[in-house]
């Protein structure tokens, strides 16, 4: 599908005047009358008209600018559309989709919504999602399953529309054409042409009796469990693509896909940047200042670490191949964790003596005595 907007050769910003002056201009330019037999022309103006149709409306065009597509334009999958008791929101678009299936849901929506044949096997739409995993989940790696509500194609009728055991009849809108002929009027006078047939889609031949369980639409919403392999060393915000596991098609057409945004809850002790895993842990003043080995929480369990005397605050100590894999290579990255001292807020009485001989020994003036608790 050519973009509409290029098509009038306006911006995606243009005001309702803009392209009403642009539209004028196009269509003078590629007006059969002026360009007898120019096939060229012809489908240039009939491009034009499509374009204005749906810039000219403001619903229209929201949508167009949304999905990429407009109800009715884009072939949402209705193929016995105009029949009786077709429901046209059921299935009418991207729109239309998105709210009667998952308008309550939250967090779906639909992509795709790209060019569609308006005959024939049309693809299931493309559904996503999102799922949160654990901190260490994300990390391992882990099997989810999610309950997804999706269009499926109708058992009863087997994805055809029609009731089953139902005559195939000849279309008695387009007489079998598959095609109708329409006049309208436009700015420019009255303008004929020929469309897809909306009742039968272009098929030329309706069933006698539509399906009762799905209204002639081929497919019905239901809810199915589908199982997702998350890869170890993903990254939160990361979309894994589920061939096939979208929306079934129509008309024999292939399922759409399913996209799964994964977002990775965060963990009350550990935070991750990509391969590497950070943490920290406090010390005791006196392990920093003499050296001493401490055990350190990994996400693979406690760690033996060595603090070499002297530690300052702040200081990071790397612990080899304990981080996180990524999805790119299985080799683990690194531990980084800060230490940071602990300085005591109490002091037994002989620990004070101790402290201050310390002070005395290093030359340090101290408050003596009396801001002691004890
Ligand atoms: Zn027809
Ligand atoms: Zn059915």
């Amino acid at each position: 599908m050519t973009d509409f907007y290029s098509t009038l050769g306006v911006e995606k910003n243009a005001s309702d005047a803009d392209i009403k002056r642009a539209y004028r201009k196009k269509a003078q330019e590629s007006h059969p009358d002026k360009n007898q037999g120019d096939k060229d022309a012809e489908r240039k103006f009939k491009e034009v008209q499509e374009a204005y149709e749906v810039l000219s409306d403001k619903q229209k065009r929201s949508q167009y600018d949304q999905f990429g597509s407009v109800s009715g334009q884009g072939g949402g999958g209705a193929y016995y559309q105009g029949a009786a008791g077709f429901d046209p929101s059921q299935f009418g678009g991207f729109a239309d989709i998105f709210e009667s299936f998952f308008g309550e849901g939250g967090g779906f929506g639909f992509g795709g919504g790209k060019s569609r044949k308006k005959t024939g096997p049309i693809r299931g739409q493309d559904i996503e999602t999102r799922i949160k995993i654990k901190f260490e989940e994300a990390v391992f790696g882990v099997t989810k399953y999610l309950e997804i509500t999706k269009p499926e194609q109708c058992d009863p009728c087997k994805g055809t529309g029609a009731e089953p055991g139902s005559a195939i009849k000849t279309c008695d809108q387009c007489k079998g054409q598959g095609q109708v002929r329409s006049t309208r009027q436009t700015i420019l006078g009255a303008i004929s042409s020929v469309h897809l047939c909306p009742q039968c889609q272009g098929r030329g031949e309706i069933p006698d009796q539509i399906c009762k369980k799905c209204n002639g639409q081929t497919r019905v919403k239901q809810s199915g469990e589908v199982s997702v392999q998350i890869p170890k060393g993903i990254e939160d915000g990361t979309t894994i693509k589920l061939k096939g596991k979208g929306a079934a098609g129509v008309l024999g057409g292939e399922y759409g896909d399913l996209y799964l945004e994964i977002r990775v809850a965060e963990h009350p002790k550990f935070f991750r940047e990509e391969k590497t895993i950070f943490s920290s842990e406090s010390i005791p003043l006196v392990q920093a200042t003499l050296g001493a080995t401490i055990k350190v929480d990994t996400i693979h369990g406690k760690e033996t670490v060595k603090v070499p005397a002297g530690t300052q605050d702040g200081t990071v100590l790397t612990i080899k191949g304990k981080g996180a894999p990524s999805l790119k290579s299985e080799a683990l990255g690194d531990h980084k964790v800060t230490i940071h001292l602990k300085v005591p807020e109490k002091l037994s009485r002989k620990e004070r003596e101790l402290y201050e001989q310390l002070a005395a020994e290093g030359g340090i003036e101290v408050s003596k005595g009396g801001f002691n608790l004890f």
